[in-house]
């Protein structure tokens, strides 16, 4: 099959590798007909994830059953799935708390500590031998284990494009909104305009927010944060983040800050190298700015990814102000299903931020195109080539 494999850092390529095979009985075999490229994917493709040989990346895709292992109940050739992308095994401690993305049976690696090149948490598709060293699926098939917890039906009134983002970048935004606790009136400041922010400002005036306000560095991010979210915005590149949330709140500031940026901000080519040999430790500047800018007593969630320690973390900031900060990765198979009620309901409409529908082929270009921010590229959409169905029930 033809998959996009992660070479070695800014080489991505379209290659010819062994299908999958079930391993499990409880797996299934998933053809894939419409994928995504994720700002998490970025990480990889710039380097920012250590320990990774060659692998098939890739963790939102929607697509059709075409096997099932022994074991599997529920599912049979031809059904339409979506699946979560953390792996999670359903079945012990931490699935059993809510925790599916702290799973300890999916990832080998997996650990209490947290390090960095070690003791993970439960495992990713595509996402290295960190994360359990599943292939992921930006290809054209793809394994999904434990087919008996993850996997949701896709009913065929739904396109493959108004479900894909159930799988990572609508439920990641929603956690940023839900830690917070936000009920109403409540001001929202979102740090980043990419796919994820999008979905948290969005999720915010669902759950009722007064303000939402989007704060990026791209003019064209910024336009969409304000014609496809309703969000008041600041160009960061232009204001002081800080000043300007504050007086946009006549000086009470932000309820709660969400940064859905991560740890490639702004970032000088030596700091990424001192990064990278730990010469230095971390970069938050957006982390700062959102602690600054979060009134006494709020909340901060960190949805953006970050995976190095930093040697400057404001702790006395946060002390002094009484913040509760939460973070880490959504744990997607809570939410999964009462947010495809919602698409149901058109409560909330995700497929509208893409920009740009490419085949698989094209993959190398679209993840320079996305990286770059070139061509207005808020999200890309893979389709399996030479396939038109791509975007609509194939059954
Ligand atoms: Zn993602």
């Amino acid at each position: 099959m033809k998959a996009v494999v992660f070479q070695k850092p800014n080489d991505v390529r379209v290659e010819t590798v062994d299908d999958p095979e079930l391993e499990q009985l409880d797996d299934i075999i998933r053809k894939v007909t419409s994928t995504a490229i994720c700002g998490s994917d970025l990480h990889i493709h710039n380097g920012f994830i250590p320990k990774i040989k060659p692998m098939v990346i890739g963790h939102e895709f929607v697509g059709v059953v075409v096997e099932v292992g022994a074991g599997v109940k529920e599912f049979r050739p031809g059904d339409r799935v979506v699946v979560p992308f953390p792996i999670a095994c359903g079945g012990y401690f931490f699935c059993n708390h809510d925790l599916p993305d702290h799973c300890e049976n999916s990832n080998e690696n997996c650990g209490p500590e947290g390090g960095l090149a070690k003791e993970k948490g439960g495992a990713l598709f595509g996402y290295t031998d960190l994360y359990g060293g599943y292939s992921g699926g930006q290809s054209e098939y793809v394994r999904v284990p434990y087919a008996n917890f993850s996997p949701r039906k896709v009913p065929d009134r739904f396109t493959d494009e108004q479900v894909l983002f159930l799988t990572d970048i609508f439920p990641t935004g929603f956690s940023g909104v839900e830690w917070a606790g936000v009920k109403g009136g409540e001001t929202v400041a979102v740090f980043g305009c990419g796919p994820v922010g999008l979905m948290a400002q969005r999720y915010a005036w669902v759950r009722g927010a007064g303000k939402v306000i989007g704060l990026d560095r791209e003019p064209y991010r910024l336009k969409m944060a304000r014609r496809s979210a309703g969000s008041e915005v600041i160009n960061v590149k232009e204001t002081d983040a800080v000043e300007a949330i504050r007086s946009m709140t006549d000086g009470h500031s932000a309820d709660v800050c969400i940064d859905a940026v991560g740890m490639e901000v702004d970032r000088s080519l030596l700091q990424k190298a001192a990064n990278i040999t730990h010469a230095e430790a971390g970069s938050i500047s957006v982390m700062r700015n959102a602690f600054s800018a979060v009134r006494r007593g709020g909340t901060v969630s960190i949805l953006g990814v970050d995976g190095m320690p930093d040697d400057n973390f404001p702790i006395g900031q946060i002390f002094d102000k009484g913040l509760t900060l939460r973070c880490g990765q959504a744990p997607v198979h809570c939410y999964i299903d009462e947010l495809m009620t919602w698409l149901d309901q058109e409560t909330i409409v995700l497929d509208d931020i893409i920009t740009q529908r490419l085949p698989l082929a094209d993959a190398p270009q679209s993840y320079e195109m996305f990286n770059n921010k070139e061509d207005g590229c808020v999200k890309v959409v893979l389709n399996r080539d030479g396939d038109d169905s791509q975007s609509h029930s194939t059954r």
